[in-house]
């Protein structure tokens, strides 16, 4: 532990994320696969899209996996193939991506905002009062790494026969009470946008499900609505996960266990060693485990926390400065601030510290330092 006030200094400016570092970390084995995938001539939809489905649904312990072009088709497909479009209703967080939100209005389906509890994810206790004969379904965003209460958001789905989707563009690998999310629900959505605790090199996704019919459908949406070459039954999409990125993310996947350790120990450090009082440190609900997709921390003078930070070489980002029922692309919905004082707070304290792959002992340090001297 370093005293208070002293502070080390780096000669590399410290990012808020290092791609890089976590291309490095399996450089070999990536550009060995790359080089496999660029060779073999076969680009779309092919062995290595059908493996990786296959050890994907077998790492989530899902009966099927179905890959596709990001995290925001996973989401709008994952309604659309429910059947969940004008007309219906779909509990949502609202502090969350904004993505999340426009899986459900792409469709049609209005949003119903329900704000979160004091882990950032959808607070069960208010589920029932937003509970209209409109609800039809229920997302459930697994935030910053950490699994929802899935106990009760499932019981509540149960009770009142709603579907569930979940959201783990951030939770690859997360656990609630044992059980990896994304297999609670109906469907269980995955991004593997670079920056993802499972990131791929381009744009990725991928859904879940242990429902046949589900992984079928998903299967002919994500090709032009066929099934049969030329032959349409739907107005599909085209949302193909291509072999480049799905050879790419195989490679990352055997090694996703250790990823998520190596970003738990960051963030156990963090919660171990920062000892500033104006800083309001992450707390991981009883039964989960977070894979730590952000460690985000609030301060009531984030601005000027910001700034501190900013003049000693050190980057900081804000996971989400507009919640999704205030920005401008949701106007039409005719919310208000004041409407969700919650989510607000913590959309205006919010801010996510450095963490990456391959971040270095030292460089934590150096952060941790910098934090302890913020007065
Ligand atoms: C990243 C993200 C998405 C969208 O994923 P893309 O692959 O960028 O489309 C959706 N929801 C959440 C919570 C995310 O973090």
């Amino acid at each position: 532990m370093l005293r208070k006030g002293t502070v080390i200094s780096m000669t590399e400016k410290i990012l808020p994320n290092r791609l890089d570092r976590g291309f490095n970390q399996y450089q070999q084995e990536l550009e060995a696969k790359a080089l496999e995938v660029l060779r073999s001539g076969w680009y779309v939809l092919g062995p290595e899209v059908e493996s990786f489905e296959r050890e994907f649904a077998e790492y989530t312990g899902a009966g099927y996996c179905v890959g596709l072009a990001s995290g925001l088709d996973a989401l709008w497909l994952a309604f659309r193939v429910l059947g969940i479009g004008s007309g219906d209703e779909v509990i949502v967080p609202a502090n969350t991506y904004i993505a999340s939100v426009m899986g459900i209005t792409i469709n049609g389906a209005t949003p119903v905002f329900v704000e979160p509890d004091a882990f950032y994810n959808l607070d069960p206790s208010r589920l029932e009062k937003h509970l209209t004969p409109n609800t039809k379904a229920v997302l459930a965003v697994h935030l910053y790494g950490q699994a929802c209460d899935m106990e009760r958001i499932l019981s509540f789905c149960r009770r009142h026969g709603l579907r569930l989707v979940e959201d783990c563009a951030q939770s690859h690998g997360a656990c609630f009470k044992g059980r990896i999310t994304g297999t609670f629900g109906d469907i269980g959505c995955f991004s593997f946008y670079p920056s993802k605790n499972l990131g791929a090199f381009g744009d990725a996704g991928a859904i879940v499900t242990d429902n046949k019919e589900i992984a079928a459908d998903m299967k002919m949406y994500r090709n032009y609505g066929s099934e049969r070459r030329y032959y349409n039954k739907v107005v599909g999409a085209n949302s193909r996960l291509d072999e480049l990125q799905a050879g790419l993310l195989r490679v990352r996947l055997k090694h996703l266990a250790a990823l998520n350790e190596e970003r738990k120990r960051l963030a156990n450090r963090y919660g171990s060693e920062l000892k500033n009082p104006q800083l309001i440190l992450p707390q991981v609900r009883e039964g989960a485990e977070s894979v730590w997709h952000q460690y985000v921390i609030r301060t009531d003078r984030r601005e000027e926390l910001i700034r501190y930070l900013e003049q000693r070489g050190i980057g900081t980002l804000i996971h989400y400065p507009v919640p999704p029922h205030l920005s401008e692309a949701y106007a039409c919905l005719g919310h208000h601030r004041g409407d969700y004082p919650l989510t607000e707070k913590y959309a205006d304290t919010v801010l996510s510290l450095p963490m990456y792959y391959g971040m270095t002992e030292q460089e934590q340090e150096f952060v941790i330092s910098v934090l302890n001297s913020f007065e």
